[in-house]
């Protein structure tokens, strides 16, 4: 029998360092969310999936590389509780 699964921190890090791991090495800066692509009215954290945006109850701010990949539409976003989690695991440095 397998042992049982435990959900605990360490496997939540886990998948969000996963998810975010192409970011890994970044310096990012944090910057109020403002609509980058005509019509689309959110963006996702890369890590969390959790919603970044100007409506609702959705996070206003988050941390971007602060330039638009070759290849994508949006810039990369990564929320602060994400950033701050996380900035270790990926060598996330903070422009000031
Ligand atoms: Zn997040």
């Amino acid at each position: 029998m397998l042992p049982l699964l435990h959900m605990g921190e360490t496997m939540t890090d886990d998948w969000r360092v996963e998810n975010a791991q192409h970011l890994s090495g970044s310096v990012m800066v944090l910057r109020t969310w403002t609509e980058q692509v005509p019509g689309w009215d959110h963006s996702h954290c890369v890590a969390c999936d959790g919603k970044i945006s100007d409506n609702g109850s959705d996070d206003r701010e988050g941390y971007t590389t602060g330039e638009i990949a070759p290849g994508q539409r949006d810039l990369q976003w990564v929320c602060a509780e994400c950033f701050h989690e996380l900035a270790d695991a990926l060598h996330w440095v903070e422009r000031q």
